[in-house]
């Protein structure tokens, strides 16, 4: 979106990407709040058949909290694997004109008196260029991040995907959500796509035992043997940034999406706040490259609706858990809640941003 965003504005624009694109990335791939539905509207055009999954489009999610009958929430959310909605989106940013080099992997930036070093590898090559501005799109490890601020010390949690040939008798349109021990966390989910299901979560290894008795209810057999699994990292990065210990940019080099820790709390979405941030840090480089201004100045300044965003959703995140333990039937309205004010508050930011 960065890319797209500065190459329409007439920069010359190279995208470094370490894995071969297609890629795939542990995410439940669901474009859930109004950010992203919107920018994909707008900026895109909306999302072709062909960049999302089977179903292409869930009609809410559900939770399961103790053995309180499940709660839903009606909240239509198109649906993909992430390997085929980020190739689609990097195939439009190349017909803007970006230069697109995959397996390139960026080492390290530093300032330089006429712009930024950039060190980046392909295969065994080390090479290094110049440029004037570097927007960090390098999600939740970004190595970007890590240049600005090598001292920073970072939390990450280390959620992991499982995929299973087959369904479980549950709905194959919504998005279901467990929470084993009447708390809002340790939680997981389940989801299908085409002729597999997807278990992921932060806590699996934790859960393995009850998720695995809790699933056998709909179907799922505990000795089945994934056909896959992986996991990823997210960087927990809410206190610092709203503290404003940590800031997302600095000079001309910003960091968008889960690089900057801009991952929403509560539902842990990050496709919309990646997108909304990489169009602000674009608007700030394209302006700050035209008057010779620096152009982290103006990104933090416009990223503070989404930081208040951030906030509001991290201390509803700790009232939640902070909450006396209540009765799951309870519980599972409260989560429900929360849940929505997630998806709506954007759009309260958004408003009155
Ligand atoms: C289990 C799970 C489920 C999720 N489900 C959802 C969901 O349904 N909906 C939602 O909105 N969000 C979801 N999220 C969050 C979402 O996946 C992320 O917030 C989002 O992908 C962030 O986008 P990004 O572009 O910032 O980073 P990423 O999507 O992580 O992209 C970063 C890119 O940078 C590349 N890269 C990394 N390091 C380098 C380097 N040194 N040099 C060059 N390239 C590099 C990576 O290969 C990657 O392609 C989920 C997260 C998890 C863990």
């Amino acid at each position: 979106m960065a890319a797209k965003k500065c190459a329409e504005a007439g920069l010359r624009v190279l995208l470094l990407e370490k894995q071969a694109i297609p890629r795939d990335k542990v995410c439940s791939g669901l474009i859930m709040g109004q950010w992203a539905v919107q920018i994909m509207e707008r900026e895109f055009g909306g999302i072709p058949q062909s960049a999302l999954a089977t179903p292409p489009l869930l009609t809410g999610h559900r939770f399961y909290v103790g053995a309180a009958a499940p709660e839903d929430l009606v909240w239509p959310s198109a649906l993909s694997w992430r390997k085929d909605l980020d190739s689609w989106m990097v195939r439009r940013a190349a017909d803007s004109g970006v230069r697109v080099w995959d397996e390139t992997q960026v080492r390290g930036v530093s300032a330089e008196q006429t712009g930024y070093r950039i060190v980046f590898q392909r295969g065994e090559t080390r090479s290094e260029l110049l440029a004037r501005a570097v927007i960090g799109a390098d999600g939740a490890t970004s190595a970007v991040r890590k240049s600005l601020y090598p001292d920073l010390r970072v939390r990450y949690s280390g959620p992991i995907r499982l995929c299973y040939q087959g369904a479980l008798d549950l709905d194959k349109q919504l998005f279901h959500w467990f929470f084993p021990k009447s708390l809002p966390r340790p939680r997981f989910n389940v989801n299908h796509k085409g002729d597999v299901f997807l278990v992921e979560g932060s806590a699996l290894q934790e859960l393995q035992s009850e998720a695995g008795a809790i699933l056998a209810r709909y179907g799922f057999d505990p000795a089945a043997q994934p056909l896959w699994k992986d996991g990823c990292a997210i960087a927990l990065l809410h206190d610092a940034l709203v503290g404003g210990s940590f800031k997302p940019g600095r000079g001309n080099v910003l960091l968008v999406g889960d690089a900057g820790g801009l991952i929403l709390p509560i539902t842990y979405e990050g496709i919309g706040s990646a997108l909304k941030s990489a169009i602000l840090a674009a608007e700030a480089v394209i302006d700050s490259l035209e008057r010779g201004t620096d152009a982290a100045a103006v990104y933090l300044q416009r990223l503070q609706p989404m930081l208040r965003v951030i906030d509001r959703l991290r201390q509803l995140q700790s009232d939640l858990a902070a909450r006396p333990q209540t009765e799951a039937g309870l519980l599972k309205q409260q989560l429900r809640d929360a849940y929505r004010e997630t998806l709506t508050l954007q759009m309260v930011a958004e408003d009155h941003g």
